[in-house]
């Protein structure tokens, strides 16, 4: 775990009547493999998958990986791939041999008006699977099911933040099907889904502004305004380097049930603090009206000797204690 003072200030501050968001890539393990490819009449399986590879390699998405892992493993040739474009939280765009190739979400297919087949997509996301369409000049050339596999950890984490009566919401830019499979195998309280990137802090910021304490826990490039947004911002130590940069905490194992610990080691900072304010305070509560001469009469007067060793006492107390932190 990586704080700076300020942070850190925040960090303690974390309380049980806050809210705890995720993304789907932190309690999935993030590691996309292809399960169902579904090729458009007279476009060949490898056709479709070349397409995809060849402007996937650009992208470094838990989707990319995926559909690039697959590619490598078939031994597909690349195509030249120019004017790389990516459209945040909706997929990505590029010149292949002078035609231009998409590979985007179900969203961005009827924002732009291409049918596809509902049925074969429906179904494959009632499974909990991530469909991504390959558009070739406006021509659907097939489509691409993924799936991730949620993480043991996430199940622990889920129910015992509930148990400890915190809310959690899960938000996420893929489709709805898939985010609310997700969020009902995990019990997630609420699920956000088809979120765009510039409105994660947006909802995060509503939450906050319902009286709630947010944190959240995000790995994307499209996550740390949100992470900045909250009140406390985790970032998985496996994410982009930005929402690294931007979160108070750092999961440097990449595990969730990390977060479970960051509750305890708050909690338990938050005790050393309030001890250790009595052990010094306390102290000076009594010695400086002693030392003061307020028991003269009945013979009890402190010496600034006495008064120098019980001060150093009181400070190697409050030092010790601090290190205890480490063994609880
Ligand atoms: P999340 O909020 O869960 O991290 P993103 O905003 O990263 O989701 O992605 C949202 C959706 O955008 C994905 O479900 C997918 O449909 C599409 N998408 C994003 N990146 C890619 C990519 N490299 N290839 C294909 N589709 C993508
Ligand atoms: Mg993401």
């Amino acid at each position: 775990m990586h704080l700076n003072l300020e942070e850190f200030e925040n960090f303690t501050k974390i309380s049980d009547d806050i809210s705890w968001k995720f993304t789907t890539g932190t309690l999935t393990e993030g590691n996309f493999g292809i399960t169902d490819i579904y090729p458009s009449k007279g476009v060949s399986e490898d056709e479709l998958l070349k397409l995809a590879y060849s402007v996937e390699t650009q992208s470094d998405h838990p989707i990319a990986k995926g559909i690039v892992r697959e590619g490598k493993e078939r031994k597909l040739e690349l195509y030249e791939v120019k004017d790389f474009k990516n459209l945040t939280g909706k997929g990505l765009t590029a010149n292949v041999n002078g035609a231009e190739v998409s590979v985007i979400s179900p969203g961005a297919m009827r924002a732009n008006h291409i049918s596809f087949d509902e049925k074969v997509y429906e179904k494959l996301a009632g499974q909990g699977k991530t469909v991504v369409f390959v558009v070739k000049d406006d021509v659907l050339q097939g489509m691409i099911a993924l799936a991730d596999i949620i993480r043991k950890s996430s199940f622990e984490v889920i129910k015992e933040l509930h148990d400890r009566g915190i809310e959690t919401v899960m938000m996420t830019g893929d489709n709805s099907r898939v985010a609310n499979y997700v969020g009902e195998q995990l019990g997630i309280s609420k699920v956000i889904a088809e979120v765009l990137p510039h409105e994660k802090s947006k909802y995060v910021r509503e939450l906050k502004q319902g009286g709630k304490k947010v944190a959240m826990i995000g790995d994307g490039i499209n996550d740390a305004p949100a992470l900045a947004e909250a009140d406390v911002g985790i970032a998985i130590g496996a994410g982009t380097d930005v929402a690294i940069e931007t979160a108070d905490v750092i999961l440097v194992n990449s595990n969730p049930s990390d977060i479970l610990n960051i509750l305890r080691l708050s909690k338990a900072t938050t005790r050393k603090m309030f001890q250790n304010l009595v052990w010094a305070a306390g102290y000076n509560i009594i010695a400086i009206p002693l030392a003061a001469g307020i028991l003269y009469n009945v013979g009890i007067v402190i010496t600034p000797a006495i008064g120098a060793v019980i001060m150093s006492l009181s400070t190697i107390i409050c030092a010790i204690n601090a290190q205890l932190l480490k063994i609880e």
